[in-house]
């Protein structure tokens, strides 16, 4: 393995494209300036072999993944991204080569979102790989989306599709059948790639009454706001927008509409709101609506209240 000096010049210093808060990363620490009237909103996301990425994932995937996670943390809270920084584990022996591919995967978020690497550290480990980074992001004082302002009478958004992440993590695993090779990849593709919605979470700054990034899974996303709030939120499973791959796996087998409701990975938004948002950079669907009460009830295709297996009403109601 290169120098650890070797390596910092040489593929990682030009992630920094010259922003003068980094020093080059020939400095003790990034200083970041400070702008009248707004504030720093700071996320932090860590990924670990075999747990968050596959065992033989390709260094560029990773990171996306790290990437699309730490800025759909930035949207949902309606920043506009400023930089980050990195804590780099790799593997004892990893080759100048997957470096490079891991950096220049680093290198086109840092073009497409104005994203520079500000600082950092990179280590070796016997254990399996691990990165950790740090996004920062700025908004107007006061003004940072949370999950806590949902009010009963608010309507209920998502943007993009739903479902598409776990849809992609089982179609990489070889465990979705009957779909066409361009749906497969379609949906691997979002798995591997998120879509953070950065700018329609800036956007709805002033506009949403609450807002989170979709992880853990669009129903146990939605409980995290209804809890925060102290309301509940209801939605109809046939409002879901989806995509063709999405809807294509869903007709080939009705069951996986529970693993869209609550698969996770998706990294679009959802929010509540009073008023019609403007849209950025994905479509926004209408998907329910908040009322007064706990927890998140879905309304399935029947037009019955659908009981999930994996959380589901009576989990998130808080009871
Ligand atoms: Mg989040």
């Amino acid at each position: 393995m290169a120098d650890e000096f070797d390596i910092i010049h040489r593929y990682f210093a030009p992630l920094t494209r010259g922003d003068k808060a980094a020093f080059g990363l020939t400095d003790d620490a990034a200083s970041i300036p400070t702008r009248a009237g707004f504030e720093h909103v700071v996320t932090t996301d860590a990924i670990v072999q075999g747990v968050h990425f596959l065992e033989d994932e390709r260094p560029e995937n990773i990171a996306h993944r790290l990437c699309g996670s730490n800025l759909s943390d930035l949207a949902a809270m309606g920043a506009r991204p400023l930089g980050f920084t990195l804590a780099a584990a790799w593997q004892k022996g990893t080759g100048a080569a997957f470096i490079e591919a891991f950096a220049t995967g680093l290198g086109e978020w840092v073009d497409d979102f104005d994203f520079p690497l500000l600082g950092g550290d990179t280590v070796t480990t016997p254990g399996p790989m691990m990165f950790s980074l740090t996004a920062i992001g700025e908004v107007e004082a006061g003004k940072a989306l949370t999950r806590g302002g949902a009010k009963p009478g608010d309507t209920v958004y998502v943007s993009g599709t739903i479902g598409d992440g776990a849809l992609g993590l089982l179609a990489a695993q070889g465990n979705l059948d009957g779909l066409s090779d361009k749906d497969a990849d379609y949906l691997k593709g979002r798995f591997r790639r998120p879509s953070p919605r950065v700018s329609t979470g800036a956007s709805l700054v002033g506009t949403a009454s609450a807002c989170i990034d979709i992880s853990d899974g669009l129903v146990q996303d939605l409980g995290h706001i209804a809890a925060a709030s102290g309301v509940s939120v209801r939605i109809k499973s046939d409002r879901i927008p989806l995509s063709k791959a999405a809807r294509a796996a869903l007709e080939a087998d009705p069951s996986l509409l529970e693993t869209i409701l609550t698969g996770g990975d998706d990294y679009e938004l959802a929010f509540t709101s009073l008023e019609e948002p403007e849209v950025g950079d994905a479509p926004l669907i209408v998907i329910g609506e908040v009322t007064e009460g706990a927890g998140v009830s879905v309304t399935g295709p029947d037009g019955e209240a659908m009981q999930l297996r994996s959380g589901g009403f009576n989990h998130f109601a808080g009871t």
